[in-house]
């Protein structure tokens, strides 16, 4: 099984290679086995990715919006022709099932590659009566944006930074997660197919110390970092440094809320969908199933049959509904938060161990009679685990959900749609959900309020992170000086 691209690096309109980089395997998490060596950059590299970045972004600026917009577009429509070999791609890569990255993956980096495309025409200013005089407002490209991806959605992770930053005028220098290199190569090379000018877009792979050369160097104008909070803490630190703009798409511990009059179906689902897809491995993921105490046992019981159910197997096997972790450590790290949890008294329902397999498995695991305090209630586990916590009512479990550092989403199963709304609107996250979880269309914003994160994604949100306003202020008369 092979997936070695042409060269590690994508730089100014073509693959590079520098094999004086530190080696970089890329392992196939559902058999270990080595898919691809690649070289991590040397600074040599990552000076002429900046450089070309630099060049190229004024006259990508100038040129009209429905130009960029078009070669967005076109790109969109190559990645859904490719989808297939995509998916397979992101499959062997994250481990993902295919089942999974055939409708997730390619395709939603698509949708931001088609809508950002149609947003760039769409973007204009203001003008402002002063009486004889008047102000108009542009908004202009931030510059050089560099993006720094996680290792759970490759493909979409680039594109939904990679996107706005281009259809508003920036270049970007974009540094996959070390785990999951693949795939932003792939969507580079398809921009540049799509007729994207040399240097608009870059691809550099490395480690933390890379991401950490990025965000600190004077050609960048504006980070954003998909990661965890503890990376998120010292990116935005470093960004500071240079008053540099910065998105921040960082981890959480979500609430997903059930009451007892909803649908039991629906809030199975919607909790398994909330903890189990991706094998877990989702920043928004719902891992605090609260369930309103009159529909613990039937929520319980349904949730057991149904999760037991779940296929797990080659992720590369269309049947398959859940694969293996991204890695070892990560295996490791789950397996650890399991075993806290039995320790300090959660009551293991179903999954808790490995699978009996080469790979990273982890069985679909959930554990009931969790409380506030628990590590697995207050941590983020990032794993196929679920913490279910009783409650009696909706002013004690709004309270409870949040109370946490953590602020990236929230849900909430329930036929009274006014206690949905209400309970909504007192839940502090950035992308909460009513009888759904984990849908994240590109025409809505995303991001987290609290320690998940500052900025948003996608949506006419994007405009306002990967643009800034130039003020001009004109004078129709004799100006009047005091002097
Ligand atoms: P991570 O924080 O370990 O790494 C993220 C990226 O940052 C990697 O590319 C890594 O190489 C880089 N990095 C590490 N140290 C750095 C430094 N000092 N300076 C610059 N870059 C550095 O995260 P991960 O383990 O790859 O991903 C999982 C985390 O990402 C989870 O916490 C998850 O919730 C979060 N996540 C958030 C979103 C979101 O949109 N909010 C989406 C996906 C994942």
């Amino acid at each position: 099984m092979k997936a070695q691209p042409e060269a590690s690096h994508f730089i100014d309109g073509a693959f590079v290679e520098d094999k004086a980089g530190a080696p970089l395997e890329v392992l196939h998490p559902a058999s270990g086995e080595v898919i691809a060596r690649l070289h991590a950059a040397t600074p040599a590299l990552v000076d002429r990715a900046l450089n070309a970045a630099r060049r190229a972004q004024a006259d990508w600026a100038a040129r009209l919006p429905v130009e960029r917009g078009r070669i967005l577009r076109r790109a969109a429509d190559i990645m859904r022709e490719r989808n297939h070999e995509l998916s397979v791609l992101e499959t062997l890569d994250t481990g993902k099932p295919l089942q999974e990255t055939l409708v997730a993956d390619a395709t939603s980096g698509a949708d931001a590659l088609e809508y950002f495309g149609g947003f760039a025409p769409t973007v204009t200013g203001q003008t402002v009566p002063q009486g004889r005089d008047f102000i108009y407002t542009l908004r202009e490209p931030l510059g050089v944006c560099v993006g720094i991806g996680a290792w759970n959605y490759p493909t979409q992770i680039i594109c939904w930074k990679t996107a706005p930053a281009l259809a508003f005028g920036n270049a970007v220098v974009f540094k996959p997660s070390e785990l999951t290199p693949l795939s932003a190569l792939q969507v580079a090379a398809i921009l540049t197919e799509a007729g994207l000018p040399a240097g608009l877009i870059n691809v550099l792979q490395g480690f933390g110390d890379l991401g950490a050369a990025l965000v600190s160097d004077p050609r960048v104008d504006k980070v954003s970092l998909t990661g965890s909070v503890p990376t998120g803490r010292k990116v935005y630190a470093a960004a500071a440094e240079g008053i540099r703009h910065v998105t921040m798409e960082l981890g959480g511990k979500s609430p997903l809320i059930v009451f007892d009059d909803a649908s039991l179906e629906d809030a199975v689902g919607g909790a398994m969908m909330a903890n189990f897809y991706s094998s877990g491995q989702v920043c928004s993921n719902g891992t605090r199933v609260f369930v309103q105490r009159g529909m613990k046992d039937r929520f319980l019981d349904r949730l057991t049959a149904r999760t037991e159910a779940i296929r797990l197997g080659d992720p590369l096997d269309e049947a398959t509904q859940m694969g293996p972790l991204v890695s070892e450590a990560q295996m490791q790290k789950v397996m650890g938060y399991i075993e806290g949890a039995r320790t300090e008294g959660a009551r293991l329902v179903t999954g808790g161990q490995r699978l009996n397999r080469p790979g990273y498995y982890v069985a679909p695991t959930v554990f009931a009679d969790v409380t506030d305090d628990m590590t697995i209630a207050r941590e983020e586990v990032f794993g196929p685990v679920m913490s279910v916590l009783d409650f009696d009512d909706e002013d004690e479990v709004i309270a409870r959900a949040n109370a946490t550092e953590f602020g990236l989403s929230a849900g909430v199963f329930t036929q009274d749609l006014a206690r949905g709304h209400r309970v909504i609107g007192r839940l502090q996250a950035g992308s909460c959900w009513i009888n759904a979880y984990n849908l994240t269309p590109v025409e809505a914003p995303f991001g987290g309020v609290k320690q998940s994160g500052v900025g948003r994604e996608n949506g006419h949100a994007a405009l306002e992170h990967y643009t800034q306003i130039k003020t001009v202020y004109v004078g129709m008369g004799p100006v009047d000086a005091p002097y």
